[in-house]
């Protein structure tokens, strides 16, 4: 049975990512930091474990990845999807918002997959999804930590699939467009949702399991000649090139 850790798993995209990979035959561990919501999601998701994990520190991960040794004794995906969403403009991003940002959404996969790779690599290796944005392909205003971290993200999956392929390990990233969950809502203005239902070919917004069916192909044995590529799952957002609102 293949095996796969997923961040963030306990709410929003992570936690139907964990769904979409138990129908498909898949041991699951989520991890999260918010110890309540993991319990509520490990409640619906019989059989998976969970991690009550920060993944901005760098003990925390350490301990997750002798967790998940314990219990899988390998790992054949991970899944950096647990990212924090901060809008506004420039001068009033303080230093501490932007760390904050740059600490999960960015660091959190540099430590993950870092630490993670001897796991990934064991039995033949394994695939890495990063999850970006479409934040990270176009600029715009009140993204500057948000954006900057999830386009940092995008280059880190590059170089990750660079440098882990000779061990068999994939890295690809996949870029949703807007999604409603708590992370979105917490952000998304009233003149931000119009904006996205007006300007996206599709005209709404994404629903979570849409994402993580992008992701759970990427994981897949179905994408195993593709690493190095940033997937959007964006309702048509690249493909018409409009502005984020
Ligand atoms: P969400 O808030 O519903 O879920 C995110 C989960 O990550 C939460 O359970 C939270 O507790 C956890 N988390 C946050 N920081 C953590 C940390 N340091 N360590 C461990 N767990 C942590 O959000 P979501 O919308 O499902 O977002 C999932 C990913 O998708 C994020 O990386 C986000 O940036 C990205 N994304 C979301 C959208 C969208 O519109 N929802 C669009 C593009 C990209």
């Amino acid at each position: 049975m293949k095996s796969a850790l997923i961040t963030g798993g306990a709410r929003g995209i992570g936690f139907a990512t964990a769904q979409g990979l138990m129908a498909d035959g898949w041991q699951v561990a989520i991890l999260d930091r918010d110890s309540d919501a993991l319990a509520e999601a490990l409640a619906e998701l019989p059989g998976a474990i969970g991690l009550d994990v920060d993944v901005s520190i760098p003990n925390d991960v350490l301990r997750a990845v002798a967790e998940v040794a314990e219990a899988f004794g390998r790992l054949d995906g991970l899944v950096n999807n647990a990212g924090v969403a901060d809008f506004g403009p420039i001068r009033d991003t303080t230093y501490d918002r932007w760390q904050r940002v740059m600490r999960t959404n960015l660091d959190g996969p540099f430590l993950m997959t870092q630490a993670f790779t001897d796991l990934l690599a064991a039995d033949g290796g394994g695939a890495v999804v990063n999850i970006t944005s479409i934040s990270g392909l176009r600029a715009s205003t009140l993204r500057v930590a948000y954006g900057t971290s999830k386009a940092a993200l995008a280059q880190l999956t590059l170089q990750q699939a660079a440098e882990l392929g000779e061990l068999g390990i994939r890295v690809n990233a996949v870029a949703p467009g807007p999604v409603a969950t708590k992370l979105a809502m917490a952000v998304h203005s009233p003149e931000i949702i119009a904006a996205y239902h007006d300007a996206l070919p599709l005209n709404r917004y994404g629903k979570e399991e849409e994402i993580a069916a992008a992701i759970t192909f990427l994981l897949s044995d179905k994408a195993s000649f593709i690493t190095g590529q940033i997937l959007a799952a964006d309702g048509g957002f690249e493909a018409v090139g409009i502005g984020l609102p």
